[in-house]
């Protein structure tokens, strides 16, 4: 893994070859962006340069045995928390882990108390940090506040607003942005995608490469609720926080249901495109605190005509 396989972020990749280079590393990070952009394979690049026993101009050899361990995902100082190791420390299914644990938090710290095999850094690459819960991310800022000794921590999230102010206050912000779709096409393309589908994909995937394989893989995407925009925007939990959260995902289940039909042919490129800025539009004001359930109602109106 090294920073020439990260398309695109130019600006971001030259903030970390600087901290690289001037051997001032910052105790914890913040990669912010959406997913499927290159933030954690940015993370595991970085990490990488700093675990290589044989760096070349201070960037990772790629040969050594740390390099070697970390391409594999087997290095032991360098821990990816997400909802796999969550699921292995819980004995669960991956898809179960929806949010980050408190006690997920407290175990790593342990881990990164320990002192590190291979006698360097330790590193922990925090994904989703957004999904992490009060609890936990509390847990985190108070690691934050006192890191262990050569420790690096990186949080990978697609929002700001998500994670408390405290704990963006404790990072180093990184900014990473949504690729070209031509960027996109040809990551699709090494990935073994048709060429045309790949072209079909990139344009409907608003510069994620993890959007776009999502939407390869759907082979059906039904919105969830068969209700009536009203009766759903009713049956939305009381807590807003719940709320909120669901009607993102419906937002979201609508979109891919639009963007999939495009792909099956049943609808022009034409048809959808509108409908879904609509939805991405009701997504940006589901942030900034409009009622979830008038976003809800909004967006069924939105999508039902063509579903
Ligand atoms: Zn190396």
């Amino acid at each position: 893994m090294s920073f020439s396989h990260i398309k695109e972020q130019p600006r971001a990749v030259k903030t970390l070859k600087g901290f690289l280079s001037s051997g001032k590393i910052p105790s914890a990070m913040l990669f912010l962006g959406p997913d499927g952009i290159g933030k954690t394979l940015a993370a595991e690049a970085f990490a990488q340069a700093l675990i290589c026993r044989q760096p070349q101009q201070y960037l990772a050899c790629g040969l050594c045995a740390e390099c070697r361990a970390l391409t594999q995902k087997i290095h032991p100082d360098v821990k990816m928390v997400n909802a796999n190791y969550q699921a292995s420390l819980r004995s669960e299914e991956p898809a179960k882990q929806k949010t980050l644990r408190v006690e997920t938090i407290r175990r790593l710290r342990n881990d990164m108390e320990l002192q590190p095999l291979a006698g360097g850094w330790k590193v922990a690459i925090v994904e989703q940090a957004h999904t992490l819960e009060t609890e936990g991310a509390n847990a985190l800022l108070k690691i934050l506040e006192e890191p262990p000794r050569q420790t690096l921590w990186i949080l990978t999230a697609c929002r700001k607003e998500r994670l408390p102010k405290t704990v963006v206050s404790r990072c180093f912000v990184i900014p990473f942005t949504p690729l070209a779709e031509n960027t996109v096409k040809e990551l699709l393309i090494e990935k073994n995608i048709s060429p045309d589908r790949a072209e079909s994909l990139a344009r409907l995937s608003e510069g994620s490469v993890g959007q776009a394989l999502e939407l390869a893989e759907l082979s059906s995407y039904e919105p969830a609720n068969p209700l009536s925009p009203f009766a759903a925007a009713d049956a939305l939990p009381k807590e807003l926080f719940l709320a909120r959260t669901q009607v993102e995902l419906a937002l979201h289940r609508l979109s891919q249901t639009l963007r999939l039909r495009h792909l099956r042919g049943q609808l022009s490129f034409s048809r959808v495109e509108r409908p879904l800025r609509e939805l991405r539009g009701l997504g940006r004001a589901l942030k900034s605190n409009a009622d979830p359930r008038l976003i809800l109602t909004l967006g069924y109106l939105e999508a039902e005509p063509l579903l």
